[in-house]
């Protein structure tokens, strides 16, 4: 049996030993979870609901552990690791109501009347990548499971201990068996085999483009539903007329927060160039102030990458000459990196162009509104972003030109579960969370009931 070793990336200590689910496990799991569809999809709506706000009531008396294991795992910040375990409770919360409001519709025809029924898919798969492992996990379970389906869900390799507790939280709160069922093992064999078996109904991947794209051809050889909430090079686009201190402030933390390995990071700051020198004063005393140190800590506001290849992979885009300036971090163990501001870039440097996934943010001016919105939009992802205006119809107008699917004004808070998410262009396809997501877990079928005699 094969084993993954478990890291905490702070100090670089195994922590764990998690066996890897083998294909034929997989297989078999896949079909104790259409088995378990059958009698799922049967349990009344109330019952269905009830067992999700219990479901979210153990999560919710375990959220200390959970957001301890995670701090362990994946080296997040105690206070982000516990608002994640609490995303979970209230995304589980949030759709414990779905339940009983999946309606259909009555539609006249002649001679009759045409009846749209939400009927349940079976089997769904969720893939989940490591940098958000609760919350991405609870985008995709939730719904599937409110809307009637079973799941199956593949944690990352390097990050599968919450997930791993998720499941077993799930039997605590009375989930029937193999409603939903938690595999741990490599992308290669465990999601793959979700791809390809046909039991598996539909794909919920979160991940990197690259893999994002090969999940997509493999669905379309079965013409599988498939959601893709993939990768982002997002926008932070701030107007000379904005309140360039608050700006400046907060632009730190939509970067750096999670060490920038954050699929919505605002990692392009584009600033209008009669404000651009004096922002860069005021963000070089921010970036200087965020405390890189150890995540359990109540202070963190940043914790280590996830691996050393990541900070190796996050290295290879910075060349002294172009650094600005740099946070600090701590040495020794731990894959830590420090916040680094790159600036000026050419906007045809990789490091201005390429998803980086770690602390490192570049800044640049652009002359006036329409170079703002053309600079924002010249990249093939389009997930996120930042537009900082006192100029209310600027901010609409502008926010209506960017390409990309969550956006803020005068924030860098866009995501929220009930109001849908996802990218335009490369950053995905589909939407998750908001009150149309276990609709999408669904078939909607017609009947029609003819009147006549
Ligand atoms: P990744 O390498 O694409 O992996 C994502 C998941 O897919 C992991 O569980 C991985 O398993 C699995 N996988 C790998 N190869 C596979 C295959 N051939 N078939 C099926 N599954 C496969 O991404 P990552 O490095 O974990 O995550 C970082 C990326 O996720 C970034 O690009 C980030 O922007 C993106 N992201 C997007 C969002 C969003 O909502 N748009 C949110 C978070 C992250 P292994 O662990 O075994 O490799």
């Amino acid at each position: 049996m094969s084993v993954t070793s478990v890291i905490n990336p702070a100090t670089e200590e195994m922590i764990a030993e998690v066996p890897q689910t083998s294909a034929e496990e997989v297989d078999a799991a896949i079909e104790h979870a259409r088995e378990a569809f059958l009698s799922w999809r049967g349990v009344s709506p109330g019952d269905r609901a009830r067992l999700l706000r219990r479901f979210a009531e153990v999560v919710d008396a375990h959220q200390e552990e959970l957001a301890q294991l995670e701090v362990r795992n994946s080296g997040h910040t105690i206070s982000n690791a516990r608002w994640e375990a609490g995303n979970v409770r209230d995304v589980l919360n949030y759709y414990s109501a779905a339940p009983e409001r999946l309606f259909g519709r009555q539609i006249p025809v002649p001679g009759g009347v045409d009846l749209t029924f939400l009927e349940p898919l079976g089997v769904v798969g969720v893939i989940v990548p490591w940098n958000f492992p609760m919350p991405i996990a609870g985008w995709g379970f939730a719904p599937a499971l409110a809307a009637g389906n079973t799941v199956v869900l593949k944690p990352a390799e390097l990050t599968p201990l919450t997930a791993i507790r998720l499941g077993e939280l799930a039997l605590d709160a009375g989930l029937p068996e193999h409603v939903f069922a938690v595999l741990p093992g490599r992308g290669a064999v465990v999601g793959e085999r979700f791809i390809s078996h046909p039991a598996v109904r539909k794909i919920v991947f979160t991940g990197s483009t690259e893999v994002g794209k090969r999940v997509m051809a493999g669905c379309a050889q079965q013409v599988k539903r498939v959601t893709l909430e993939l990768g982002g090079k997002s926008a932070n686009i701030v107007f000379a007329d904005s309140d360039l201190a608050r700006a400046a402030a907060s632009a730190p933390m939509s970067v750096f927060d999670n060490a920038g390995q954050d699929c919505c990071a605002r990692s392009r700051i584009l600033v209008e160039r009669e404000a651009y020198e004096k922002f860069l004063q005021l963000l070089e005393p921010a970036v200087k102030d965020v405390r890189v140190e150890d995540p359990a800590l109540g202070t963190a506001q940043m914790g280590p990458l996830i691996s050393s290849a990541q900070r190796s992979h996050v290295a290879s885009y910075v060349q002294e000459g172009s650094v600005a300036f740099k946070g600090s971090s701590p040495s020794g163990p731990g894959y830590w990196y420090p916040p680094t501001v790159l600036a000026p870039v050419d906007l045809s440097d990789r490091a201005y162009r390429e998803e980086i996934f770690g602390p490192v943010v570049a800044v640049v001016p652009f002359e006036d509104e329409g170079d703002a919105v053309r600079i924002a939009n010249d990249t093939e992802y389009g997930l996120s972003g930042s537009i900082w205006t006192t100029d209310l119809g600027k901010a609409v107008r502008v926010a209506r030109a960017v390409e990309s699917g969550n956006l803020s004004v005068n924030s860098h808070s866009s995501v929220r579960y009930w109001a849908p998410f996802g990218g335009y262009k490369q950053s995905g396809l589909g939407r998750e969370l908001g009150p149309d997501a276990p609709g999408s877990f669904c078939e909607v079928k017609n009947v029609f009931i003819s009147t006549g005699v």
